[in-house]
């Protein structure tokens, strides 16, 4: 018996490789374009760095009139959770990024370089394992998994590289003849990659972030076909990036130390590896101490939190591109207010070292990107949130939607907007003292004596408060009272003679505010009152005076 027919009797249906070849041709795509692709694994769950490859790629394959593709990698079934490419996909909607290939929903997909989810592409990775078989680059394994543990245990023990490897493996250079035997006699097996490399020998390789990199070659004789007949992760990504005709692997930098066995795969394959951008893992800064964001111990790694905690996507999106690209700040200094899609992102320029996540500085990203929509934008994607987080904020804003649309505009839509809201989870707090007329407490400060309280509002209410006045008149009139009380008509005038002053208009200002709102630090108090009419002011001013 030879390779051939040994490979014939292992995958008697498989196709011929040319047949691939042939189907998924190279694309015909502008000089220069990317083709780029996200492949996580089933399990529902997308990290932060996960977003920030998807992100990425969707921008590379975007800015260079590429294709960026979404796969799953399903071939560890064990691991899979139901409904788990849906989650992904609705994962990376949520952030707006949506892919020109691959799939789009649990079972849905779209392109010409399908099946996208790696389960059903079972035939195309065996037409492959058939190939290398009859080439001699690769053969069955019948350990078993006692048998694997015993050579594990040897090597502990002589505290030698563990793995399938020169002496280690056992089926490496088995008769032909006696696996053929052992197949027929319905002998359990795997496929095992035939590696041609060794241990003492270099692979010189450049990555497209971290530089040029130096590994000991691959050795190592790893399963490509499982006994459940589905190929491992490194074998099928092999060939479905090739097949896909993938240009710019961009993924996290756990994936940096398998650099060598992958370009071994490619080349035994006969396919061109694509370029390698390994990107910093996002790391967590814990009291000084740097770690990486941990999906055990960290809420914010998991995508699902910014969404739970209504921070806009387009403020995610514009962080992760913050500590993505050293290029980003200058560019975003000077264009405030260009979208983030005429940012060119330059992949030379990535961070090589980890990006420490920095919730504060996101949390402030967000309330400059929030502070540039309008009130309607505001109001949309607050109910659409509050619609599934938050019932009671769902109903003050669908009570009366003009009302709440005119809150939102309180400070908004000048050259100089409110910067104080940086996720939508806030809107509630900052906007409840606009429904509801019964504060838990009252935040009076330098005025608290309840005497003066009720002297102050008595005669605003009564001499100097017309629901019609400008907001300069507005003001005057409450210069007017503080003069009649006592008080300094301009804080300057206060501060020159504070013996003159029981204090200046500022505090009576206060007293007004904390009033109305029950608070006394709110957006600006005019525009707060013009909403809020006449019957709602003097309702809340006669609650004190009472
Ligand atoms: N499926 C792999 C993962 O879950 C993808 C690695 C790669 O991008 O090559 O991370």
């Amino acid at each position: 018996m030879d390779y051939n027919e040994l490979a014939e009797l292992i995958f008697p249906n498989a196709k011929e490789i040319e047949y691939y070849e042939e189907k998924y041709p190279e694309r015909n795509l502008p000089e220069g374009a990317m083709v780029t692709r996200f492949a996580p694994s089933p399990t529902g769950f997308v990290h932060i760095g996960g977003l920030f490859g998807a992100i990425v790629d969707r921008k590379l394959a975007e800015q260079s009139k590429g294709v960026f593709i979404l796969r799953i990698e399903d071939t560890d079934q064990k691991r899979e959770i139901e409904n788990g490419t849906l989650q992904i996909v609705n994962s990376l909607k949520d952030f707006g990024i949506n892919p020109d290939e691959g799939m789009i929903g649990e079972n849905e997909e779209k392109g010409n370089y399908g099946p996208y989810k790696q389960s059903q592409r079972k035939e195309i990775y065996q037409a492959y394992a058939k190939s290398l078989i009859k080439r001699g680059l690769a053969y069955p394994c019948f350990c078993t998994p006692e048998e694997l543990e015993k050579i594990r245990e040897k090597q502990e023990a002589a505290k030698i590289r563990p793995g399938y490897y020169g002496i280690w493996a056992k089926y490496r250079n088995f008769p032909i003849d006696e696996a053929a035997e052992k197949i027929k006699n319905g002998e359990k097996y795997i496929i095992r990659f035939k590696s041609q490399g060794r241990e003492d020998r270099k692979i010189k390789h450049k990555d497209i972030i971290k530089g040029n990199i130096e590994f000991p070659e691959n050795d190592q004789d790893i399963v490509i076909i499982k006994a459940d007949g589905l190929p491992t992760y490194h074998f099928a990504h092999a060939i479905d990036d090739h097949l896909m005709r993938v240009t710019h692997v961009i993924r996290g930098d756990e994936w940096v130390s398998s650099i060598p066995l992958h370009l071994e795969l490619f080349k035994s394959l006969g396919f061109k590896p694509p370029k390698y951008a390994h990107t910093a893992t996002i790391m967590k800064d814990e009291n000084g101490n740097k770690r990486k964001i941990s999906k055990r111990k960290d809420p914010e790694a998991a995508v699902s939190y910014y969404h739970e905690e209504g921070i806009p996507q387009e403020a995610v999106v514009e962080y992760l591109l913050n500590i993505a690209n050293s290029n980003f700040e200058p560019w975003r200094r000077a264009n405030k207010d260009k979208d983030i899609s005429e940012f060119n992102l330059e992949l030379n320029k990535m961070s090589v070292s980890g990006a420490v996540f920095d919730m504060v500085k996101l949390l402030d990203v967000s309330k400059n990107v929030i502070s540039k929509f309008t009130a309607e934008k505001i109001y949309n994607e607050t109910l659409k949130w509050a619609e599934r987080y938050d019932k009671e904020l769902e109903k003050m804003l669908t009570q009366d939607k003009e009302y709440a649309l005119k809150i939102l505009n309180i400070e908004r839509g000048s050259n100089k907007p409110r910067k104080d809201i940086a996720k939508w989870s806030e809107i509630k707090h900052s906007i409840e003292y606009m429904y509801d007329d019964n504060f838990a407490n009252y935040e009076f400060q330098k005025i608290a004596d309840k005497e003066e309280i009720k002297k102050i509002l008595k005669s605003y209410i009564e001499n100097h408060f017309n629901i019609n006045d400008d907001k300069q008149t507005w003001f005057d009139r409450m210069k007017d009272l503080a003069e009649e009380l006592g008080y300094a008509r301009e804080v300057k005038e206060y501060k020159q003679n504070p013996d003159n002053y029981k204090g200046h208009v500022g505090d009576i200002s206060t007293v007004i505010r904390v009033t109305l709102t029950g608070r006394c630090n709110t957006p600006d108090l005019y525009e707060i009152m013009q909403i809020l009419g006449a019957d709602r002011i003097t309702k809340r001013i006669n609650k004190i005076l009472a």
